[in-house]
């Protein structure tokens, strides 16, 4: 894809090897793993842009601890932790500014820590990249029925990559929708890079079935897309959902609580729901009345809020409009 390129990226002049690169400073910095091959395409996937979702780093640790490639076509960078500010706190926010690093793109080189961060992981990394994966989860309060995502792009070359790059995660679902600004994705669609983002199950543990999902598609792709050489699998066929409206994959913001209180749902993540059936109920502290929560469209239970506590406003569920098994 063209972009302009306006200086050369620190792996540039790297040897073929393994190498450990920290950008930036002690406090808004990231620590960068390169696996430098022969001449070729940029690969960039991260984690923890969140700082309370854990799967992508421990996947990309494992790169980092393990994988040694003999014959390598191209360049995989590598970042476990993204958001280090929010890591350390456990929290999916930096708690200095409490700003979402994925709300912040393309960020501001004199804002706010994170805003700078965004602005260095853009300026320094992905605007010399060629494709890039974004591994979220549920984090800790909530659980996902695991899917890959992509942004819809207008550009029909960036999209059937994005495409080709999220079959590769066929044990996951898939879901597209049309952007929305400051997120890792838009970054991405602005730039014309094709981008994946990942959402495993979260739920303030490591599934290690989600592990090796990642694992599995991830190598998928750099076998696919000729970074390594190796035997490919046969693609499972993966349910799909392409939403016209953008708000429709914006995950937690449907389903608020309607008031504060002990939360319980009584429906669970894949579960089918029809629209006005009750999906659970609040029981405010004062003992005032139930307040029921009702299904506002129907479709699968893609995102569950697990904590027994809730707030008025809080989202509580997300459910996808799509009928294939996820
Ligand atoms: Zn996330």
């Amino acid at each position: 894809m063209k972009r302009p390129k306006i200086k050369k990226a620190f792996w540039d002049n790297l040897p073929k090897g393994f190498h450990h690169h920290r950008i930036g400073t002690k406090e808004i910095g990231i620590e960068c793993f390169v696996w430098k091959g022969d001449p070729g395409e940029v690969v960039f996937a991260n984690g923890s842009t969140h700082g309370d979702e854990y799967e992508g780093p421990t996947f990309l640790m494992s790169l980092v601890n393990t994988w040694r490639p003999r014959n390598l076509r191209g360049t995989v960078v590598a970042i476990p932790v993204l958001n280090e500010g929010a890591f350390k706190e456990g929290t999916r926010c930096r708690p200095d500014d409490g700003k979402d690093l994925s709300r912040v793109f393309p960020g501001k080189k004199n804002g706010s820590p994170t805003e700078q961060l965004a602005n260095l992981c853009l300026n320094e990394l992905i605007r010399y990249s060629d494709y890039w994966f974004d591994f979220h989860s549920a984090g800790t309060y909530c659980e996902i029925a695991q899917f890959v995502g992509y942004y819809t792009h207008s550009n029909s070359k960036v999209n059937k990559v994005q495409k080709k790059m999220a079959a590769c995660f066929d044990r996951y679902w898939c879901w597209a929708a049309p952007y929305l600004p400051g997120r890792t994705a838009s970054a991405a669609h602005e730039l014309n890079i094709p981008f994946n983002y990942t959402e495993s199950r979260g739920g303030g543990g490591i599934m290690s079935k989600d592990l090796k999902m990642l694992r599995d598609g991830f190598f998928e792709f750099l076998k696919r897309f000729k970074f390594i050489k190796g035997k490919m699998r046969k693609l499972r066929r993966q349910p799909i959902r392409i939403s016209r409206q953008a708000n429709e994959a914006f995950l937690q913001t449907t389903h608020l609580s309607p008031a504060s209180g002990l939360l319980r749902l009584n429906v669970k993540v894949r579960d089918n729901v029809i629209k006005g059936q009750i999906i659970g109920h609040v029981f405010p502290l004062d003992g005032s009345s139930t307040k029921s929560i009702k299904a506002e469209n129907s479709g699968k239970v893609s995102v569950l809020n697990i904590r027994g506590t809730t707030q008025k406003g809080d989202p509580t569920v997300t459910i996808t409009p799509i009928k294939e098994k996820i």
